[in-house]
């Protein structure tokens, strides 16, 4: 487990109990997480914080980047703190909300031209990769040799 300890002081201020109890579980959680998912564990943990609550710190942690945003298409937004504070993309899979850091390769510098090309000037991209993890891919789905 690494030590996230570093990158603390860029949640704010505002560090109420009920912030850092939030964080500790999104710390703990290695798969992007629901807001009812996070409340839920809160109340496993004894830590009554409110989903009204729940949802507001996510967002504010989400507004300063400390946290990353997964909206899946018809599904609730997910949320994750990453391990590293840098820019990157994410491979999630979509059963179990499992997710890996991946460098966003050939993306940053199709990014950068396409903004170019059209005369945009580049403010950001998304691009997530998704797929089943190898322990939600069932053995039937596998290519028989
Ligand atoms: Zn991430
Ligand atoms: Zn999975
Ligand atoms: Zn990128």
């Amino acid at each position: 487990m690494p030590v996230l300890g570093h990158n603390v002081p860029k949640l704010g201020t505002r560090n109420t109990w009920q912030r850092s109890a939030i964080i500790h579980v999104l710390q703990d959680l290695e798969k992007f997480s629901s807001a009812k998912d996070i409340y839920s564990e809160l109340l496993k943990r004894d830590k009554k914080v409110g989903l009204t609550t729940v949802y507001r710190t996510l967002q504010s942690l989400a507004e300063v980047d400390a946290v990353d945003v997964l909206n899946i298409s018809g599904g609730e937004t997910l949320y994750r703190r990453c391990e590293t504070d840098s820019h990157h993309h994410h491979l999630v899979c979509t059963k179990c909300g499992k997710a890996e850091e991946i460098a966003g390769g050939p993306v940053e510098k199709w990014a950068k031209s396409i903004a170019r090309e059209f005369g945009y000037t580049l403010t950001g991209h998304d691009a997530e990769v998704y797929g089943l993890c190898p322990s939600c891919s069932s053995p039937s789905d596998l290519p028989k040799d």
